[in-house]
């Protein structure tokens, strides 16, 4: 069956003062319907601009974006028309971005871009009707008061009732998809532990597919099925989120999960790997991930690794997937 997103070979390029950046470097990946999908791996790996580019958000120019498929419900996502594909974005798909105050309009006040965003995908457009349902939405994302709140404008919420909003938007025309990108990074901590609950319900009540962009593997073991691990604009290993875990393929993944806070002991001892992503403009040959990687050795430095099916629903971009221990 033709799978809710299928991304093929995606790649993604930003003319810099320095050279070419190459942010995406041929990223494949499928989401299915129901699911919840981890995108995880260090800033700059490309998580972002992968999700942007699905929907066609990055500016193209400067971006060069091209694929193999760029397919959401079997339709091709690089053949539709602009009209289209807003009609897209906060319909089917829903966004949820890590700065909710860049993705609301200031100056209208929340009820009203809630309201709008239901009228977008309404074919009889009424008013009265879509108000009303902008505070249901508020409600049921557990904002506090919502007849009253819907009145204000986003700077009278506080960074957590903003993501609330964001995720009421979002969840308004009953999506397929849900595009979350590090929702919480930007929340105090007692707060995120709320958000991440409330996307998680708004995921039950939907029944939408999540793509879940993040760095923090704390939240992917909590929510996610299924884990695509990016490194350098790769995917370096996909596994089902207790499979990577408990016997991660690929050293990039064994090093993320070697940095981990400890819940089995008291100090927060992070083991970060050693060293730094690379530039991007000017990758290093064969794997990407030679230079930090403690396995390395010289088919790595000449021969880029393939993306490679291990059974079981697996996949690692490693030579040596058999010598990679936890
Ligand atoms: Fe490490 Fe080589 Fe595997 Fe890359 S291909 S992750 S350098 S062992
Ligand atoms: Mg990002």
């Amino acid at each position: 069956p033709e799978p809710l997103l299928r991304i093929e070979g995606l790649h993604v390029e930003f003319p810099t003062e320095d050279g070419v950046v190459h942010a995406v470097d041929g990223v494949s990946m499928e989401v299915n319907p129901g699911e919840i999908v981890a995108v995880v791996g260090e800033s700059g790996s490309g998580k972002s601009v992968t999700a942007m580019s699905v929907l066609r958000l990055l500016r193209e120019p400067p971006a060069r974006v091209r694929a193999d498929a760029l397919t959401f419900r079997g339709q091709d996502l690089r053949a539709m028309p602009p009209r289209r594909l807003r009609a897209v974005r906060g319909g089917p798909v829903g966004m949820i971005f890590q700065d909710p105050m860049t993705a609301l309009n200031p100056v209208m006040t929340i009820g009203d871009q809630i309201a709008e965003a239901v009228l977008l995908h309404q074919e009889r457009r009424d008013r009265r009707a879509a108000q009303a349902r902008a505070v249901e939405l508020l409600e049921l994302v557990g904002v506090p008061d919502p007849g009253q709140r819907a009145r204000q404008y986003p700077h009278e919420f506080s960074g957590g009732m903003r993501q609330r909003a964001m995720i009421a938007m979002a969840i308004a025309n009953d999506p397929d998809l849900i595009i979350a990108d590090e929702p919480t990074t930007a929340l105090d901590v007692t707060i995120q532990a709320q958000v991440l609950d409330l996307i998680q319900k708004a995921q039950a009540e939907t029944g939408a597919a999540t793509v879940l962009i993040t760095h923090d593997l704390g939240v992917v073991a909590e929510l996610a099925d299924r884990v695509v691990v990016m490194y350098a604009g790769r995917v370096m290993e996909t596994a089902g989120v207790e499979d990577l875990f408990v016997r991660p393929r690929h050293p990039y993944t064994v090093g993320l999960l070697a940095s981990l806070p400890r819940m089995d002991t008291d100090t927060d001892a992070l083991d970060p790997i050693p060293g730094n992503p690379p530039n991007m403009s000017n990758p290093p040959p064969g794997c990407p991930f030679h230079p930090r990687c403690p396995l390395a050795r010289e088919r790595c430095r000449a021969e880029r690794p393939a993306l490679l099916d291990l059974g079981g629903g697996r996949r690692s971009a490693c030579h040596f997937p058999e010598e990679v221990g936890p």
